[in-house]
C-alpha cells in the first residue's frame, strides 16, 4: 500500500491536442512546488495526477504547497493498494478511524463513495459502497451512517488500482502557468499590481515584472520590499523575471520640462513604454497593470485612454471592476498583503503634482511630450535594467 495525493483537474475546455499540452505544464509545475519535498514523483494517471513517496512528516507542507499550483481543480491525500476490495475495505477503515478523530462528539456520520472506473472489476459501485460501508461501520467505533449529509465522506475508487481517501481539498482552480504565454506585470510596491499578477498567472500566463525606483528618492528598503513581493508572487506564479529600471532621469526630465500637472500622466506614458520594450524582449505578448476605473487621478477613464495610446501591446487590468476592499481580499488570499502595506516611498510618490489632470486630453500631453527626446530617455533608462531571476 502506498501514501499518495490524487490531483484533479478541470477538463471542461481540454479537448484535443491541448490536453496532452496542459497536463505536462501542470505536471512540471506540480514538481517544481513539491521540490522541497524529499523523494516526492509526480505521475500522470488517466485526466488525474499522482504525487507518490510523499513522507508522512511532509505530507502536510506538501498539501499546502498544492494549493497553490494553478491548474489544480482539488486534491486528496489517500492510499493507493491493488484491486483487492477485502484490503480496499480495510485501508479505507483506517482512514475513516483517522478522520474520526477530528471530531470531539460521540457519534458521528458518514458514508462511502464507490467508483467503479475500471468497469471489468466484478462488483458494481452501489455494491462496493454498502459492503465497504458495513466493514468500516463494524471497525470504527462511534459511527452512524448518513447517505445525505454525512460529516465524514469515504471514497473508494477501482480503477488500474484501488484508491481510498477521505479528504478533497480545494484546489486554487485556473490553468497551469506556462500554458498560456507570457506577460510583463508593471509591479510596484502597492496593494494592486501583486494581486493583478497572480488573478493574470491564474489564467495560465507567466509573468516578467518591470519595477520602477527613483533612487536615491526611494530606498534600498522599498527596493529589497519589491523584491520580498515578487518572491510572494512566485509561490503561485512560478519563477518571475523581475526588472528593476531607474526612473528617477525620466522624472527629473519630466519635471523640468512639462507642466506640473500632467507630471504623473506623462511618467506613466513613460513608464508604459519602458515596460512595453521590455516586454518584447522577453517575449511577453501584453502588459498587466493593478489599475481599477476611478482609483486615483490616473486611474479616470480619460487617464487610462491617454496612458493606453503611449503603447501598442495589449494592456490587461484583471483590477479594472473591483472595489480595494474586494482588491485587498484577494491580496489576504495570494499572502501579499502584509509587505505591501510597509510605508515604503514609491516612485510615483516621489513626484506629485499638487493638482494632477484628471481628465487629460491626448493632444495636450503630446504637445507636452514635444519638448522631449522620448527615445533617447527611454533606451538610457533600459541600459540601466537589473534583471533578477526570483523562483
Ligand atoms: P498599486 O497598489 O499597485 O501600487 P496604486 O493604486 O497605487 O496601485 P498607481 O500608483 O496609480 O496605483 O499605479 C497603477 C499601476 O501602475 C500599478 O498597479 C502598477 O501596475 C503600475 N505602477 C505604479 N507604480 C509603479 C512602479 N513604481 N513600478 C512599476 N509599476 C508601477
Ligand atoms: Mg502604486
Amino acid at each position: 500500500m502506498d501514501n499518495i495525493i490524487i490531483i484533479r483537474y478541470a477538463e471542461i475546455h481540454l479537448k484535443g491536442l491541448n490536453r496532452p499540452f496542459f497536463e505536462k505544464a501542470l505536471v512540471k509545475n506540480v514538481a517544481s512546488a513539491l521540490a522541497g519535498i524529499g523523494g516526492a514523483a509526480v505521475r500522470r494517471g488517466e485526466s488525474r495526477i499522482y504525487v507518490e513517496n510523499v513522507r508522512e512528516d511532509q505530507m502536510n507542507a506538501a498539501l499546502e504547497a498544492l494549493g497553490r499550483v494553478f491548474g489544480i481543480h482539488s486534491y486528496s491525500p489517500g492510499v493507493r493498494l491493488e484491486q483487492d476490495f477485502d484490503a480496499a475495505a480495510k485501508a479505507l477503515a483506517c482512514l475513516v478511524a483517522e478522520e474520526r478523530k477530528r471530531f470531539a462528539q460521540e457519534t458521528v456520520t458518514f458514508r462511502v463513495e464507490a467508483k467503479r472506473a475500471d468497469k471489468r472489476f466484478p462488483m458494481k459501485s452501489s455494491e462496493m459502497a454498502a459492503e465497504a460501508g458495513g466493514i468500516v461501520l463494524d471497525s470504527v467505533p462511534g459511527l452512524k451512517v448518513n447517505l445525505d449529509h454525512p460529516e465524514i465522506t469515504a471514497y473508494m475508487e477501482m480503477r488500474d488500482k484501488a484508491y481510498c481517501y477521505t479528504r478533497v481539498l480545494k484546489g486554487p482552480g485556473g490553468m497551469p502557468v506556462g500554458c498560456n504565454g507570457r506577460a510583463a506585470l508593471l509591479l510596484s510596491g502597492g496593494i494592486d499590481s501583486p494581486v493583478a499578477g497572480c488573478m493574470i498567472a491564474k489564467r495560465g500566463v507567466a509573468l516578467s515584472a518591470v519595477h520602477f525606483e527613483s533612487f536615491p528618492y526611494t530606498s534600498d528598503k522599498a527596493l529589497e520590499k519589491v523584491h520580498d513581493l515578487a518572491k510572494l508572487m512566485a509561490r503561485y506564479t512560478g519563477p518571475i523575471r523581475l526588472h528593476v529600471v531607474r526612473f528617477t532621469d525620466i522624472q527629473m526630465t519630466l519635471y523640468e520640462k512639462c507642466p506640473q500637472d500632467y507630471l504623473t500622466i506623462l511618467m506613466r506614458r513613460f513608464m508604459m513604454r519602458i515596460a512595453e520594450r521590455i516586454a518584447e524582449a522577453d517575449r511577453c505578448l501584453a502588459l498587466v497593470t493593478g489599475e481599477s476605473v476611478g482609483q486615483v487621478a490616473s486611474q479616470t477613464l480619460e487617464s487610462l485612454g491617454v496612458t493606453n495610446n503611449a503603447v501598442s501591446m495589449p494592456v490587461l487590468r484583471p483590477l479594472i471592476g473591483m472595489d480595494k476592499l474586494e482588491i485587498t481580499e484577494l491580496a489576504q488570499r495570494y499572502g501579499t498583503f502584509d509587505t505591501s502595506i510597509l510605508p515604503y516611498e514609491d516612485c510615483c510618490t516621489v513626484f506629485v503634482p499638487k493638482h494632477p489632470v484628471t481628465k487629460p486630453r491626448l493632444a495636450d500631453i503630446q504637445k507636452a511630450e514635444e519638448a522631449l527626446d522620448a527615445d533617447a530617455m527611454i533606451s538610457a533608462a533600459i541600459a540601466g535594467d537589473a534583471v533578477t531571476e526570483i523562483a
